[in-house]
C-alpha cells in the first residue's frame, strides 16, 4: 500500500480521464490520496477539490491559498475557505500555504503576511498544514517557529503533528529543524532525477518515521516517465528511490510512509 500525500487531480489536466487516473492508482495499490486544492479563493476552485474528495473513497482534500495567489487573499477569502473546510470531514489539512521566492507571483511581504494568517487559521481549526517553500527556507522556518510555538500543548515546545513540508528540496539543516517543529518531510518525483544527488543525500540522513511520498501531479513526473503528465500511481517510483537510498524493501517504504500519513492526519484506514 502506498499513499500519495500531495496531488492535484481535481484540475483541468484530468478532466478528460480522471476516473481512469484514479482507477490506475488503485490498481497500483495507491488507494489513498490527498488532493490539494489551489486557485483563486473567490471562485469555486476549492469547492471543486472538496467535491472530488466527497465523491471518491480514499481521496481527501486540503484547502488553503497557495503563495502564488497570496495577493488574492482577504477576509472574504478567509471566511469562504473556513466555511468550505467546515462542511466536509474529508478536509484533513490546510494548504498548500507558504512562500515561493522563485516565481514571486505575489509580493514577498504579502506572502509572509498571508502565510502567517493561514498558519493561525489552521491552528485554530486544529488542522495540520501543508507547506510549500521555494527559495525561502529561512523565512519559512522562522515564521513557522514564531507562529506555532503559541499552539504547543503544555509541556511541549511546539505543536505536535504540525504538518508537512511538501515537495522537499531544502537542506538537511532545514529538514531537521522542521522535524523538531513537529513536521513530516515529503519527497516528490524530483528525488529520482539524475541530478538530485544532494537531495538524495538529505533523504538518506532523515528518519523514515518522518517521511512521506507524493507526486505533486500533474508536475514533477519521476524517472523513467519524465516528459509525460504525472499521476498518483507514479508515487511508487519515489518510494522505490527512497527504498534504494535507505536499503529497504519497497513494500516497507510503502508501509512506513502510509503509517506516517495516517499518524499525521489522524486517520483510521
Ligand atoms: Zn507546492
Ligand atoms: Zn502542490
Amino acid at each position: 500500500m502506498f499513499i500519495d500525500s500531495h496531488c492535484h487531480i481535481d484540475g483541468p489536466e484530468y478532466d478528460a480521464d480522471r476516473e481512469e487516473v484514479i482507477a490506475r492508482a488503485r490498481e497500483a495499490r495507491v488507494a489513498t490520496m490527498l488532493n490539494v486544492g489551489t486557485g483563486d479563493p473567490h471562485t469555486d476552485a476549492f469547492e471543486r477539490a472538496v467535491e472530488l474528495a466527497e465523491k471518491q473513497e480514499g481521496i481527501y482534500a486540503a484547502i488553503g491559498v497557495h503563495p502564488h495567489d497570496a495577493k488574492l487573499f482577504d477576509i472574504g477569502a478567509e471566511r469562504r475557505l473556513i466555511d468550505v473546510a467546515r462542511q466536509s470531514k474529508k478536509v484533513i489539512a490546510w494548504g498548500e500555504i507558504g512562500l515561493d521566492y522563485h516565481y514571486d507571483h505575489s509580493p514577498r511581504d504579502v506572502q509572509r503576511d498571508v502565510f502567517r494568517r493561514q498558519l493561525r487559521i489552521a491552528c485554530e481549526m486544529d488542522l495540520p498544514v501543508v507547506i510549500h517553500s521555494r527559495e525561502a527556507n529561512d523565512d519559512t522556518i522562522s515564521i513557522v517557529r514564531d507562529e506555532l510555538s503559541g499552539y504547543a500543548k503544555e509541556g511541549a515546545k511546539y505543536r505536535e503533528r504540525a504538518g508537512v513540508l511538501h515537495c522537499f528540496g531544502g537542506s538537511l539543516a532545514m529538514a531537521s529543524e522542521a522535524i523538531e517543529l513537529g513536521f513530516f518531510i515529503s519527497f516528490a518525483g524530483n528525488l529520482t532525477f539524475k541530478k538530485a544527488e544532494d537531495l538524495r543525500d538529505v533523504a538518506r540522513r532523515l528518519p523514515l518515521d518522518r517521511l512521506l511520498i507524493e507526486t505533486d501531479c500533474p508536475y514533477l513526473t519521476p524517472v523513467p516517465f519524465r516528459g509525460r503528465r504525472n499521476e498518483p500511481a507514479r508515487v511508487i517510483e519515489t518510494a522505490r528511490c527512497l527504498a534504494e537510498i535507505h536499503g529497504k524493501e519497497l513494500e516497507e517504504i510503502g508501509r512506513v510512509t502510509s503509517e506516517n500519513f495516517v499518524r499525521l492526519f489522524r486517520l483510521e484506514l
